[in-house]
Parts: C-alpha cells; structure tokens; sequence
C-alpha cells in the first residue's frame, strides 16, 4: 500500500493555462482527501483518476475565492451524479465561521437547476455533510477515515486579515503529509511540519523581488504569503525532508525561473529534496516506493516524484 500526494493545482488568482487554482489531493487506498478546490480542480482531479464521488472528504484552508471557486462544482457534480454513485453529499470539513454559509450559498446559486433536475431524476436538493471544527492554536485532530488508518490535525496559520485559515497534517499508515495552506512563514507550520515526510507550502518570492514591488499593491500581497528564502530556513530548522513549492508567486513560466525558487529556498539554508510544484506533480509514499498500481501513479503524468534515496541528505 503507498500513500500518493497530487498537485491538483499549482496556482493563484492570476489565470493560467498551465496551473490550476490550489488544491493537494492526498490518497491512500480507497481512502482519497481533497484539500482545497480551486478553479479547475475537477479537471485535474479527472486527469488524476479521481471523480467527485470517490472523495472521502474535502478539506479547506481558508475561504480566500481561488481556493474554493470548484467547491460548487465539486458538490454539485456529486450530487447529479449520485444516482449512479449513491455515496451520498460531500463530506466537507473546515474551520467554523464563514464555511457554513459559504457552502449554503454556493449551493443555492443553483436553485433553478435543483428545480428542473428534481423534475428529472434527483429526489433531493443537494447538500453537503459538514464537519465543521473551532479554530485550533495547537495542531488537533479534526478527521479521521472512517477505517481509521487516515487522520487529519488542522492548526491556525498566519494570513492574516484572514483569521480562519488552517495548515493541514495528514497521517496515514505510510507516513505524514503536511499541506500549509495560505500563510506567511510561521511557527504553527513549523511545528505541524515535524516529523513529516512531505510539506507541500506556498511560496512567493518576496525578499527576491522586494525592490520590484515596493510601493505597489503587491507588496501588500506578499506581506501574507511565505517568502522563500525564510521557508527555505524554516524547512531546514525543522528537518524536512522534501519540500514541495506550490501557491507560486509569481508564475514561474521558465526552466529560469523555477530555478530562482530553488535557489532561494537554497539561499534559506534548506539542504532536503526539494520541488517546485507543476500541476500533477505526484509525489509517493514512503518514500522510493512505486505507486499502489505499479504503473505512472494516478498522475498518470510524468511529473511523478519518487525519493528512491529517502530524500535529504
Ligand atoms: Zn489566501
Ligand atoms: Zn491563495
């Protein structure tokens, strides 16, 4: 059995061809955990092998819309599809507050097509089967699969105006994933971070191109996002083993410029196996193991990622 982690989405509120808005699919067995549905996400989740009604749950960070802009489609796909599925509303867990009501309304922006598909096959509105949690200061579990084998611990993270943002810690029966969210360097994600094998954290070059957007409405933007060259001192502080860049800002569109991630992450002090994300990019648990099927993992893309040297060092 191995654990996969696939980048359902690489990017940010700026349109990409190539990246789709954030989102991390995390799967063990039959066991599969979306975190965050940004634009696209069930098209790569497609792409992966994965349809809407095989998700165990979907988990969200924060409420920011280039996370949650697929929610809808997520949801309501499942529900229309039901009858041939019969898995029954998304389980969707995040932080109490605004998620309820966001999913409430995301839902109801549908109501004519609940009317007229309720005329057709549907035998009830759509809904999903929330697990809502109070914001945690100190990593605490907030899922668990209903085998068992799969828990989930959230933690409040610093994206600050927004106050309801958590990093995620999956642990599965091969090892712990780490997904940070939106967030500037923080010690919340440095300690959910130890012990892990993989953390999948946003990145953005802000020390790198401070000079270009002083004065402009991006260096606010930056203010609240993970610099690279202090993740990099984090990452390394802490051990990580690998490290994967994804939330990138901004776009890297070139060899070039996914090489000046990688050297500021490098500049930060991180010595571990590092990645900066692409859309797909699957990386396996524990780590050199081939994925559970024995082919290109649920990918099916060349940007599997294996650690055939157990990562760092
Ligand atoms: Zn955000
Ligand atoms: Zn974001």
């Amino acid at each position: 059995m191995t654990t996969t982690v696939t980048l359902t989405g690489t990017g940010v509120p700026f349109p990409s061809a190539e990246r789709a808005g954030p989102g991390v699919l995390v799967s063990h067995d039959d066991v599969h955990l979306q975190i965050d549905a940004g634009r696209s996400t069930l098209m790569r989740l497609t792409a992966a092998g994965i349809s809407p009604h095989q998700l165990s749950a979907l988990l969200l960070t924060h409420l920011h819309s280039d996370h949650v802009s697929d929610v809808a489609d997520l949801a309501h796909t499942r529900w229309v599809q039901d009858h041939l599925h019969g898995t029954g509303p998304l389980p969707v867990v995040a932080a109490d507050g605004h998620a309820p009501d966001f999913l409430r309304r995301a839902l109801t922006a549908n109501a004519y097509d609940v009317e007229v598909r309720m005329q057709h096959v549907q035998k009830a509105p759509p809904e999903v089967d929330g697990h809502w949690f109070a914001l945690p200061d100190t990593p605490a579990e907030v899922w668990r699969s209903p085998c068992g084998r799969v828990g989930v611990q959230a933690v409040r993270v610093r994206h600050e105006p927004v106050e309801q943002a958590v990093g995620y810690r999956i642990t599965t029966p091969d090892g712990v994933v780490v997904v940070s969210g939106d967030t500037r360097v923080c010690e919340e994600v440095a300690a959910l971070s130890a012990g892990a094998d993989v953390v999948v954290h946003e990145a953005c070059r802000s020390s790198a191109l401070a000079e270009f957007v002083e004065g402009t409405p991006f260096e606010t933007i930056f203010s609240y996002h993970a610099d690279t060259v202090e993740l990099g001192a984090m990452a390394e502080r802490v051990g990580v083993p690998h490290l994967v860049l994804t939330h990138l800002i901004p776009e890297p569109t070139s060899p070039d410029q996914v090489a000046a991630y990688e050297a500021d992450v490098r500049r930060g002090g991180f010595r571990g196996r590092l990645s900066v994300g692409h859309d797909l990019l699957t990386v396996t648990l524990p780590a050199g193991a081939a994925p559970a099927d024995g082919g290109t993992g649920p990918s099916g893309a060349s940007g599997r990622v294996t650690a055939p040297d157990g990562g760092r060092r």
